[in-house]
C-alpha cells in the first residue's frame, strides 16, 4: 500500500498527464521551430511539470525557474504577488513560456505577464498544466493547456498540500472521508 492511497484520490493518472504533456511539447516544437526558446517554470509547483515538458521539446530551449508567492488575506489570494527567487539571465529578445501547474484565480499569472513583460522579451506565451475557470477573476490567455478541472483542491505532480504530496506522479483531490 503506498503512503497516499488512504488520503488521495486519483482524478489524472499518470499515463493521462504524461500522454498529455507529450502532445503540448510535440505542439510547441512546431510553433517554435527556428526561435530561441526559454521556459520559465514557476516554483516550486511546476517543476515536474516542467521537466516532463522540457523533454518532449525537441529544440534547443533554456530554462529557468522563478519563485513567487501570492500574499494570503484569509484563505483567498489577495493578488499581491512577491518575488522570491528570481531567474537568472536578461529575457530581453527571446520568446518565453511561462510555465505554472495551476490557473486558478488568474491573478498571479497577471502578476507573471506584466513583469514579464516588462523585461521586453520577444513573446511571451503561457502554459498550464492545470485550469479552474469557474474560479477566474480576471482573463489570462492560456497558449498550452493540460486539462480543465472542476473546483477542487488538487495535489500531486507538483501541486502540494502543506508542502506535501508534490511527489505524487498522479494529480488527486484529498479524501474528506
Ligand atoms: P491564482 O493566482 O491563479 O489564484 O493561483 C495560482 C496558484 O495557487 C497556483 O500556482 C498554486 O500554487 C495555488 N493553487 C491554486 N489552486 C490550487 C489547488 O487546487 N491545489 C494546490 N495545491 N494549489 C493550488
Amino acid at each position: 500500500m503506498a503512503f497516499h492511497d488512504t488520503s488521495v484520490e486519483v482524478m489524472l493518472s499518470a499515463e493521462k498527464l504524461q500522454a498529455r504533456v507529450a502532445e503540448l511539447g510535440a505542439q510547441i516544437t512546431k510553433d517554435y521551430q527556428g526561435k530561441e526558446l526559454t521556459l520559465i517554470g514557476i516554483m516550486k509547483g511546476s517543476i515536474f511539470f516542467l521537466t516532463d515538458l522540457a523533454r518532449h521539446v525537441d529544440l534547443p530551449i533554456t530554462m529557468e525557474l522563478m519563485g513567487v508567492s501570492s500574499y494570503q488575506g484569509g484563505v483567498e489570494t489577495t493578488g499581491e504577488v512577491r518575488i522570491t527567487s528570481d531567474l537568472t539571465k536578461p529575457m530581453h529578445g527571446r520568446h518565453v513560456i511561462i510555465v505554472e501547474d495551476i490557473i486558478d484565480t488568474g491573478l498571479t499569472m497577471k502578476f507573471l505577464l506584466e513583469n514579464l513583460g516588462a523585461r521586453h522579451p520577444a513573446s511571451v506565451k503561457v502554459a498550464t498544466l492545470l485550469e479552474k475557470p469557474s474560479r477566474a477573476k480576471v482573463k489570462v490567455q492560456i497558449d498550452y493547456k493540460g486539462f480543465v478541472i472542476e473546483d477542487r483542491f488538487v495535489v500531486g505532480y507538483g501541486l502540494d498540500y502543506g508542502e506535501k504530496f508534490r511527489n505524487l506522479p498522479f494529480v488527486g483531490v484529498m479524501r474528506t472521508d
